[in-house]
């Protein structure tokens, strides 16, 4: 597997990036509340993706037709904004979004609360929120990446949490999906990370049941027993002393 190194030049344009991304999110926090649909977002994001000179990755990316992927509930990922989707008090919406850059990319979820939710649903959040810093914190020169994938798992069992298989972290720079694929879980994999790679960490953990399926849109992936979903991701810089989050406010 060859796995390309980004230069300092690649990361400074990833950290604008990633800045923009953390910008859109800041946006998110600000305005999500009961009675906006996820169509107002979507058009918040690319507002706030343009005004900041980026493209933003996911529109047109496999076709996908929006800017960000809103996913509420036991929607999964990605979700495709509507106009007639509008959230409502004790809903969680995960917006994962990317912008691009000179042609690098910054990608970045978070799950949010929509006005009061449920003491399971506060649990999942912060849960999922723990097992992505659990999988950055190994990130460094010379770890394992199955390290990474092995800190999620054992955050999400703790709590007794289902972990979606089939979807999972990436490589991330002049594509958005670069190798190694990140797994949520253990596999065994002797791959080694190394200083100047980008990495994207996402697990996606459930209420119940680790399976899901795509709807009919092709697009939305959702859980199967319908119980509610999270996710949080950032874009990783590893170096020789730790992690290096990109997908934050600089
Ligand atoms: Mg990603």
């Amino acid at each position: 597997m060859s796995v390309h190194k980004k230069s300092r030049e690649e990361i400074k344009l990833m950290r604008y990036a990633g800045n923009v991304v953390a910008l859109v999110h800041q946006e998110m926090a600000r305005i999500i509340e009961p009675g906006v649909s996820t169509k107002f977002l979507d058009d918040a994001a690319a507002r706030i993706i343009k005004e900041n000179k980026c493209i933003p990755t996911f529109l047109g990316y496999n076709g996908f037709p929006a800017t960000i992927c809103a996913s509420v509930n036991s929607q999964v990922v990605h979700g495709i904004p509507s106009e007639s989707c509008i959230l409502k008090e004790g809903d969680i919406i995960s917006i994962d979004v990317g912008a691009t850059y000179h042609g690098l990319v910054g990608d970045g979820a978070w799950t949010y609360p929509v006005g009061n939710i449920s003491d399971e649903c506060k649990m999942l959040l912060e849960t999922t929120e723990k097992s992505l810093m659990a999988g950055m914190s190994k990130m460094r020169d010379g770890a394992l990446l199955d390290d990474v994938s092995g800190a999620v798992e054992d955050v999400a069992k703790e709590k007794n949490l289902g972990i979606v298989r089939q979807y999972g972290g990436h490589g991330v720079g002049h594509a958005m999906h670069e190798e190694p694929f990140v797994f949520n879980y253990r596999v065994g994999s002797s791959f080694v990370l190394k200083s100047g790679m980008t990495i994207a960490v996402e697990p996606m953990l459930n209420l119940g049941c680790d399976d899901v399926h795509t709807l009919e849109d092709n697009w939305t992936v959702v859980t199967n027993d319908d119980k509610p979903s999270a996710h949080f991701e950032h874009t990783i810089l590893v170096t020789d002393d730790g992690p290096e989050p990109l997908t934050v406010l600089h």
